[in-house]
């Protein structure tokens, strides 16, 4: 859930090109948070300890479809472009992301822009020096009206679907009814669960993870990517659980537009990357924009051997990979 802001139909014009001014806070956002979080808390204690098996099951199962409205949906499609999709496929993840919770799909994509085209510099919402607990959960209550460099995105590919549109423009409703209510409805009335524990689990704690999740593919990186000075395979000395690191998160920032790239550290693998791969195979997408180990070797040797700037380098190599998605009508490894 973040605020909603004033259309911005893009231009890459660099009409602001200073620093961008001291964000200030959303304090309602920051509310809003505070009692998901403890609200969601609770209701953790009550998913471990008193829901019923069915009611477990339904909610994992509105977390990972929300977890693909937000990866597959607003990061790979919407942000980066990586496929082009038909209209009930685009339907759906929105459909899915607006079930996260998390705000209008345009205004993640606004933020998420901003954040690769600045990445690592002070304009970067999710500047990932200043720490993970910075770039996971503070940058995320900025205010849009305070971010001048927001108006040096362009957001004319998103602004024009419709689909995305109709969501932003009936945002509050869609959140209330297809956010909470309805999932609340129908853990009450088809899981049997009681009210209570349905508005705390279903409402609160599913919320506040696909949040996390949605904050994740910004501050991702910190996790699971490698830190100066590592060498691959990295020591997991520090890791927990199942978080190791890989050069993949690192790999998106250098090349944003390549479907096949999860979130959150594999390549070629992961849920979402499945999903579009079925999409493909139900006639559901139409292109994918990928490239090789040949070519990224290419571009790379050019690099080290002649002066070519690398930002001009990778745009010369994602151009080379869109004639390839035009020349095979898709390029597509199954
Ligand atoms: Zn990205």
């Amino acid at each position: 859930m973040t605020e909603s802001k004033e259309q911005n139909d893009g231009g890459s014009g660099n009409t602001n090109s200073g620093k961008a001014d001291t964000p200030s806070r959303n304090w309602i956002t920051i509310l809003f948070y505070i009692y998901l979080h403890i609200f969601g808390l609770v209701g953790l204690y009550v998913l471990l300890a008193k829901i019923k098996w069915i009611t477990l099951w339904y909610f994992l199962a509105l977390v990972i479809f929300s977890y693909t409205g937000l990866t597959a949906g607003a990061h790979r499609l919407y942000a980066h472009q990586t496929f082009t999709a038909a209209s009930q496929l685009r339907f759906f993840l929105v459909l899915a992301h607006t079930m996260a919770g998390v705000g209008p799909v345009y205004d993640w994509v606004l933020w998420h822009r901003l954040h690769h085209k600045y990445h690592n510099t002070d304009e970067d919402p999710f500047d990932h020096r200043k720490g993970f607990l910075y770039s996971h959960v503070f940058s995320n209550f900025q205010s849009t009206s305070s971010n001048v460099q927001l108006k040096n995105i362009d957001m004319r590919d998103v602004g024009s679907d419709r689909i995305v549109w109709v969501q932003q423009k009936f945002y509050w409703i869609l959140f209330i009814v297809l956010t909470f209510l309805l999932p609340i409805y129908v853990s009450v009335e088809y899981c049997g669960e009681s009210f209570v524990n349905s508005v705390l689990v279903i409402g609160a704690t599913r919320v506040m993870i696909t949040t996390h999740i949605a904050w994740l593919v910004n501050s991702a990186l910190l996790i699971w990517g490698l830190k100066k000075g590592d060498r691959f395979p990295v020591s997991d000395n520090n890791s927990v659980f199942f978080v190791t690191q890989s050069y993949w998160p690192n790999y998106h920032y250098v090349i944003p537009w390549d479907w096949r790239n999860d979130e959150f550290g594999p390549y070629e693998r992961g849920f979402s990357t499945f999903m579009i791969k079925m999409w493909y195979e139900m006639g559901l997408i139409e292109k994918m924009m990928t490239t090789t180990t040949k070519d990224i070797r290419e571009i790379l040797e050019k690099i080290a051997v002649s002066k070519v700037p690398i930002k001009e380098a990778f745009e010369q190599l994602k151009k080379k990979s869109e004639e390839d998605a035009c020349r095979q009508k898709l390029v597509y490894y199954p």
